[in-house]
């Protein structure tokens, strides 16, 4: 999971938000809404989520189809587990809030996400009709907020040659980052595969070429296929950007960076 900037509000979604926040209040005074009393109007936003997002899963960063693919409430509009023996109505009135919306693969979304929005411990429950966060601490990581998911979930390997695996774990133990993981089940067996894919097909090649050069000890030929590298692997539209960068931090740590002058920043 990488961040990610949405951009300014698409036109028209304020209005549809004022009106649409009236409807339902109507509806919640008489009882919980249910799915189907939220329309389909946010999804006016979906090419907009698209695009901004590279074309990927929010969570997983998978390549996603525009057309089948979902508008996700981060804080879920319907229903929310937060945790046992807590209220379990949902975001309603974020329904259409732009800082609310994101773009992910039914897998997450559908499958994993779900309704799960875990609070921490003695987090208190957004109050209904406004602004997140307020006094609430989610659990689960929002690839949107100013928080780099980076810094909670790190990709490491296990085992070696061809039948090594990188697989996501907590960085430094971070609570959030399990959490995020576990929820949104990001070391599935189907993702676990392409991540092997990605770092033999994808970073493989130029994790070789960046060594061959420190080998021959040509830092002009460093720099260039590190430059090569970074160019690839972190273009707007390349998947499993958080892995290519664990990857290459894992082979060309720190230390061997500085001796070559290379930088290796956040995607
Ligand atoms: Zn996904």
């Amino acid at each position: 999971m990488i961040r990610v900037d949405r951009g300014p509000t698409p036109l028209g979604l304020e209005a549809i938000r004022k009106a649409e926040v009236k409807r339902l209040a109507a509806i919640v005074r008489r009882a919980p809404p249910k799915a189907k009393d939220f329309g389909h109007e946010y999804n006016v936003v979906r090419g907009a989520l698209w695009k901004a997002q590279g074309r990927k899963c929010c969570y997983c960063e998978r390549r996603v189809d525009r057309l089948y693919n979902d508008v996700e409430h981060f804080r879920p509009k319907t229903r929310a587990y937060r945790g046992p023996g807590r209220p379990t109505h949902g975001y309603w009135w974020l329904a259409w809030t732009w800082e609310n919306l994101l773009f992910a693969c039914p897998r997450c979304n559908r499958r994993h996400k779900k309704n799960r929005f875990p609070l921490a411990r003695k987090s208190l429950v957004l109050p209904a009709r406004q602004n997140p966060p307020g006094p609430e601490r989610a659990l689960l990581i929002d690839p949107s907020s100013k928080e780099d998911p980076i810094c909670h979930i790190q990709f490491v390997p296990l085992g070696a040659g061809k039948r090594r695996k990188w697989l996501p774990v907590a960085r430094r133990g971070s609570r959030r980052g399990k959490r995020t993981i576990k929820i949104l089940k990001l070391a599935r067996p189907e993702l676990v595969d392409d991540y092997r894919d990605h770092v033999s097909d994808v970073v493989g090649p130029h994790v070789e070429k960046i060594r061959k050069a420190i080998g021959a000890g040509d830092g002009r030929t460093v720099a260039k296929a590190w430059r090569s590298a970074l160019k690839t692997l972190f273009r707007p539209r390349q998947v499993f950007q958080a892995l290519s960068y664990d990857v290459l931090d894992h082979h060309f740590p720190p230390a061997i960076r500085q001796r070559w002058g290379l930088d290796l920043a956040r995607p």
